[in-house]
């Protein structure tokens, strides 16, 4: 097993090395089987290497140790060497509270504990000394430390010495085992004194001359055990490097290598039905950003090689005809074209507004949702059979097993994220021939985040929104403001103006939810009585006609106002509704509150956005209203929800483990990413299977990592 321990290291090999980082974490001294098991479950770490892997997340400077009597500053941390005594417990059950008296030379002061109490009585000896680490707070006019870190000191402790001391992250069981953060750094010091000569570079020299990066060795050794701030920069910015750059050689060879693979429907013409609908039926002349997309996807639908773009456009920017034009660039050469919705009454909305687009031009289109009656399905499945139907337009019922599409030219799904990465897989095993897929958001996504979970895609933005919208205004409230707030509705709504009112539905809490639905529906009908207003609601809990039923009420401005649950979020377009009120604004994040208030601000009138929230908010929420109140654009909105939440759930997915950088952090590293994208895409333009002499280390490391089953001579 380990090369180290049975044969002097002059005979290990370079997979030998390697192997030595695969060795299985219990052989490593001081783990055993028993701490392995809980490693591997408490913390992923299985082998050398990912122990290696395991980084501090944050650092404390421990070069000395001070005295109690010198514990002189608020909110200041400290690290003492002392002996407890007096533990004591106080107050009611519900209030209890520990404390114990650390004492020193110089002299005590107090420790308080609030939970944790059985581990705490059985924890300290009277007779041993400690050492203490933590911030000291003032209470009462005195110093004390609230839940510090203690351990038993040993005066041989070797770790005392490095000025900056890694904290890692332990469990309550690791730490019960023995496998606190002190034992942790103390079992990656006795790691990489065994094996860290061992690491094997995974750069060329030329890369890392160039760009001025440590080896990987000396990366690994000063991000666990840096001597200063300066070099711990240095390493954190190595390995960042190495983790954006593997990953986007991954992506660029894999959009290289599905673009050999995957020749696409040539679609040479744009033919009579796009020219027909362009030159007499267009509602509107375009926008410059819409002419240039259209473009952009006209070019890649002749190309020959399957297109996979991506398109992005904030709420209100007109994706709808962009989509509705590349449909007709399909249909012109023979083909079919899908467009697929996340919901039924997106779908509808789809439906709705393109069949009127249309109307004039000589095709078919059908809806195909679950609600969808039997008879009528038969029919559409018929028609996508036999090819005679030429759009269709529907929910995840397009992807059943029996919906068969004859000739699918282009696959078009609107809010992806929505869709797993499988479902859109089986999008394209449609039929026999790839279609081109176009994927549309409305969720602006930060450049960093469409440089990496869609790295893969190409980008088509539309950065312009349609002549003489007046940008949203929107404004914070509170409930004792209510009463400006009716008397504000009521005099939009005398100004022919319809107002949405949402209310937050979350599965947690979908019982409590739906009654704030209610009673809001209760005091509205007293605030805006019938005959005068008319009010409708439509909840996710609904029957679909009843839905249906109700949004056309609100279309058709049989309604002024309707009260609604997020079902509303996306795509729903009436142009006459100028006022959005959130309640609960706070639980709703900031990408959903965005969506929301894009539903208004369609019309040429002035719109408004008043979010409601109780006065008591946390730091975060309080944060996404300020950004809500402070600006419309989404991009900036969607950084801001990046920085706050992170890349998962930005992404509303939870599959984005892709996105799980250890070091890197989306957020902050936009600079670092984007030079990281062009080198990679310069090298799998010039070595795409790392052939070269001087890549050798690229090619091992990338096979490392991806386990790579890649067959090499594919991309040639
Ligand atoms: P989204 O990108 O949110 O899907 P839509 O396609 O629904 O946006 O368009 C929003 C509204 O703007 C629709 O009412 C649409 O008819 C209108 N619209 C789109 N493009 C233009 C344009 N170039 N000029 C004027 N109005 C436009
Ligand atoms: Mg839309």
């Amino acid at each position: 097993m380990l090369c180290i321990q049975q044969t002097p290291l002059v005979f290990c090999y370079l997979s030998n090395m390697i192997n030595l980082l695969e060795n299985k974490i219990e052989y490593l001294k001081g783990v055993g089987p028993k701490r392995a098991a809980l490693l591997n479950k408490e913390a992923g770490i299985a082998t050398f290497l990912d122990l290696l892997n395991y980084f501090p997340f944050r650092y404390i400077d421990k070069s000395r140790i001070y005295q109690v009597r010198e514990v002189s500053g608020d909110d200041v941390y400290y690290q003492l060497v002392g002996r407890i005594s007096n533990l004591k417990t106080h107050g009611a059950p519900r209030t209890t509270r520990i404390t114990a008296s650390f004492t020193d030379e110089s002299g005590t002061i107090e420790l308080v504990w609030f939970k944790g109490f059985k581990w705490i009585k059985n924890k300290f000896e009277p007779n041993r000394k400690y050492l203490l680490f933590g911030k000291a707070t003032v209470f009462n006019n005195k110093f004390n430390f609230v839940h510090p870190e203690i351990d038993l000191y040993d005066e041989t402790d070797q770790l005392l010495g490095e000025s900056l001391q890694g904290v890692y992250s332990s469990s309550e069981n690791m730490k019960s085992q023995g496998l606190g953060s002190r034992q942790m750094a103390r079992l990656i010091k006795n790691l990489l004194a065994q094996t860290g000569d061992y690491i094997p570079e995974t750069l060329s020299n030329t890369l890392i001359g160039q760009h001025q990066l440590l080896p990987l060795k000396s990366a690994y050794h000063h991000i666990h055990l840096p001597s200063d701030q300066s070099i711990l920069k240095k390493a954190l910015y190595r390995l960042k490097f190495d983790e954006y750059f593997f990953f986007q050689l991954r992506m660029l060879r894999g959009k290289k290598l599905r673009e050999r693979q995957s020749r696409g429907v040539v679609f040479s013409t744009v033919g009579a039905l796009f020219h027909n609908f362009y030159n007499n039926h267009l509602p509107f002349g375009l926008t410059n950003a819409q002419k240039r997309v259209v473009k952009e996807i006209r070019a890649d639908m002749g190309s020959g090689i399957q297109m996979n773009r991506l398109l992005q456009g904030d709420v209100g920017s007109g994706k709808t005809i962009v989509a509705l034009l590349s449909m007709l660039i399909a249909l012109d050469n023979g083909y079919q074209a899908v467009l697929m919705a996340p919901t039924e009454i997106l779908a509808v909305q789809h439906f709705q507004s393109i069949s009127s687009l249309v109307r004039e031009l000589p095709l078919q289109i059908a809806l195909l949702t679950g609600s969808t009656r039997s008879a009528e399905r038969k029919i559409i499945e018929e028609n996508l059979r036999t090819g005679s139907l030429n759009i269709i337009i529907g929910t995840h019922a397009l992807i059943e097993e029996r919906v068969v599409i004859s000739n699918p030219g282009l696959v078009i799904i609107d809010e992806q994220h929505r869709f797993g990465v499988a479902q859109r897989a089986r999008l394209w095993e449609k039929g026999s021939v790839s279609p081109h897929v176009l994927v549309m958001t409305a969720t602006p996504i930060p450049r960093t985040l469409a440089m990496t979970q869609y790295g893969d895609l190409d980008v088509s933005v539309i950065d312009e929104l349609p002549p003489g919208r007046k940008p949203v205004q929107t404004i914070h409230l509170y409930p004792n403001q209510r009463l400006k707030l009716i008397s504000f509705m009521r005099k939009k709504i005398a100004e022919g103006r319809q107002i949405y009112i949402v209310y937050p539905l979350i599965k947690e809490s979908e019982k409590l939810d739906l009654i704030n639905l209610q009673e809001g529906y209760e005091s509205l009908l007293r605030d805006f009585p019938e005959p005068d207003y008319q009010i409708c609601v439509v909840h996710g809990q609904m029957k679909s006609e009843d839905k249906d039923w109700e949004m056309q009420r609100f279309i058709r401005k049989q309604a002024q106002i309707m009260v609604a649950t997020t079902v509303i979020e996306v795509g729903v377009d009436v142009p006459n509704a100028s006022v959005m009120v959130i309640e609960h604004a706070d639980r709703f994040g900031l990408s959903q509150l965005h969506q929301l208030r894009g539903r208004v601000g369609r019309g040429a009138e002035q719109s408004h956005c008043i979010l409601i929230t109780d006065h008591k908010l946390t730091a975060d929420a309080k944060k996404r209203l300020e950004t809500m109140v402070r600006t419309n654009d989404g991009f900036e909105i969607a950084s801001v929800d990046l920085a706050l939440r992170g890349p998962g759930e930005t992404m509303g997915t939870r599959q984005s483990g892709q996105l799980d950088f250890k070091l890197g952090d989306l957020s902050r590293d936009e600079q670092l990413i984007k030079q990281v994208r062009l080198i990679a895409s310069a090298m799998i333009q010039e070595d795409p299977n790392f052939e070269k002499e001087e890549n050798a280390a690229v090619r091992n490391a990338y096979k490392r990592l991806y386990h790579a089953s890649t067959d090499w001579s594919r991309i040639g």
